[in-house]
């Protein structure tokens, strides 16, 4: 698809033609990587962070948050809640810090669920920009896959959205997923859409920058505005609620179109905006469900943007929903699966083993 092609498909609101694209995003996933979804168990384990972008609740010039680390034993007990329920893999999530305490941690946390799951449970990490070297210690410990969003792939733009020093760079951005892929991650990224002064044509780049990269899987959902932030100052400028779901929704199916063969996540900010918005997401073409296993009694501490749902819910209240949800978009899920086109998944052989 061309630049103007993209740009036409994430401008249409008309209803016939949105139905039309999600339906041919549909049939695409289906042909390419099956009418299922693969599961990540989603375990936000610390909410501290050095950073400042504008638009994120729990930036670090936000003091209202009370911030939060979840123990080593809190953790562990999530990933086994993964495995037990077959949920194939997990991600680690955090906001950005870099001390060697933290990467020994980590490193060790990862060690110790590759073994109490035999090496079945694959492991996602989102925690950041990082130096090589820890990237690399951390995918020598049992990380396979790391998501890091480019947030928006124009440098005007990201500007725009963070403070200018070295710390909010988007050169070291980019560079940091090239580190992610060098080392052997399967390297996940994204944007945020509807976001204050960005444009269609933005939005249309971000998605030839994702097949430019051959990027295997991509998170984006819809920027979703946070009261303690220094971007809702510029929420008049944003589109209603339907019509940025909207958008994100023919981003999905865009992308689907572009890359047939790639996984994209149904993600949590489509449900901010509307009840059904990542049953939405499946419809548009997604394959990634990322059910919300972090426990109850910190989920409030995790609050990117206001209405964030599930922040009542504990781990097995969202299992519950989880089969409930995905039915109802009309696919099926892949338990015990990694969902990795190009790596070979051992959790049907560890469980063999067991
Ligand atoms: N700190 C790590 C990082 O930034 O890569 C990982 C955690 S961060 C909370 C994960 C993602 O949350 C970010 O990449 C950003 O796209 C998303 N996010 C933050 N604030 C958001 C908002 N107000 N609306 C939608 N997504 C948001
Ligand atoms: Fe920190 Fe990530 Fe939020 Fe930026 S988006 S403030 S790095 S948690």
């Amino acid at each position: 698809m061309t630049r103007s092609e993209l740009i036409s498909i994430l401008s249409t609101t008309d209803r016939v033609q949105m139905k039309e694209l999600f339906g041919q995003a549909e049939a695409v996933r289906d042909a390419n990587v099956g009418r299922q979804v693969f599961l990540r168990g989603l375990i936000e384990f610390s909410n501290r962070c050095r950073k400042n972008c504008y638009y994120c609740g729990i930036r670090r010039g936000n003091r209202q948050v009370a911030r939060y680390d979840l123990t080593d034993e809190a953790i562990l007990e999530a990933a086994d809640f993964a495995w037990h329920n077959r949920y194939g893999s997990i991600v680690l999530q955090s906001g950005e810090r870099q001390s060697p305490r933290f990467t020994q941690r980590i490193a060790r946390l990862l060690e110790q669920i590759k073994q109490r799951t035999h090496g079945g449970l694959g492991i996602t990490l989102s925690c950041g920009e990082q130096p090589a070297e820890v990237y690399r210690e951390w995918f020598e410990a049992g990380a396979h896959r790391y998501l890091l969003r480019i947030e928006t792939t124009s440098p005007a733009l990201y500007a725009r959205l963070h403070p200018d020093d070295p710390l909010h760079d988007f050169d070291r951005r980019i560079a940091a997923l090239e580190d992610l892929r060098r080392i052997g991650y399967l390297t996940g990224t994204g944007v945020m859409i509807g976001l204050p002064f960005q444009r269609v044509e933005d939005l249309a780049d971000d998605l030839l920058f994702f097949h430019r990269t051959q990027t295997p899987m991509v998170g984006m959902g819809p920027y979703v505005e946070h009261r303690d932030t220094p971007l809702y100052g510029h929420r008049e400028l944003l589109l209603p609620p339907r019509q940025r779901l909207s958008l994100a929704l023919r981003m999905v199916a865009a992308l689907r179109l572009l890359m047939p063969q790639i996984n994209i996540a149904a993600t949590t900010a489509m449900q901010a905006l509307h009840p059904m918005g990542r049953e939405q997401a499946i419809r548009a073409g997604a394959n990634v469900f990322m059910p919300n296993i972090t426990p109850q009694r910190v989920r409030p501490g995790y609050k990117l943007y206001d209405n964030k749902p599930c922040i009542d819910e504990n781990a097995s209240q969202c299992n519950d929903c989880l089969d409930f949800r995905v039915r109802l978009s009309g696919v099926g899920i892949a338990y015990d699966q990694w969902g990795d086109r190009t790596s070979a998944s051992p959790e049907s052989v560890a469980r063999q083993e067991l």
